[in-house]
């Protein structure tokens, strides 16, 4: 099994609750929701982080992010927010990219 926590949730060694899955990404609701409606969008091959994010893998992103689209539209969400941690100071604690999408209740601007 691979370190990476979210390396072995991808490859369906870790048990999640799936929301998605094709070749290059993965979406799971997360264990600890922040909201109605909060699921994770990450890539199979391990990133970890945005700042990781260079021409070379920037297409996984685009992907993700048409992923995100299509399940908002799937799920009827009007109006959501996506977030990525980048360093424990602004939150990260997984250290392998993933967006975040949670809608479902007012939110708050800045975040805290
Ligand atoms: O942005 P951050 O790195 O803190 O986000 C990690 C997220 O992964 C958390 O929201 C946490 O609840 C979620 N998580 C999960 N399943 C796990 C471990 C963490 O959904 N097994």
């Amino acid at each position: 099994m691979s370190e990476c926590l979210f390396c072995s949730i991808a490859a369906g060694e870790i048990p999640s609750s799936k929301v998605y899955e094709d070749d290059v990404c993965f979406a799971f609701n997360d264990i600890a929701p922040q909201a109605p409606t909060h699921f994770l969008v990450i890539p199979k091959a391990h990133i970890g982080s945005v700042s990781e994010v260079t021409a070379d893998n920037s297409g996984v992103v685009a992907h993700i992010f048409e992923v995100i689209s299509k399940l908002a539209k799937e799920q009827g969400l009007e109006s959501y927010r996506i977030v990525s941690n980048i360093g424990e100071q602004a939150g990260q604690s997984v250290f392998h990219l993933h967006f975040h999408v949670l809608s479902g209740r007012d939110m708050t601007w800045p975040p805290g």
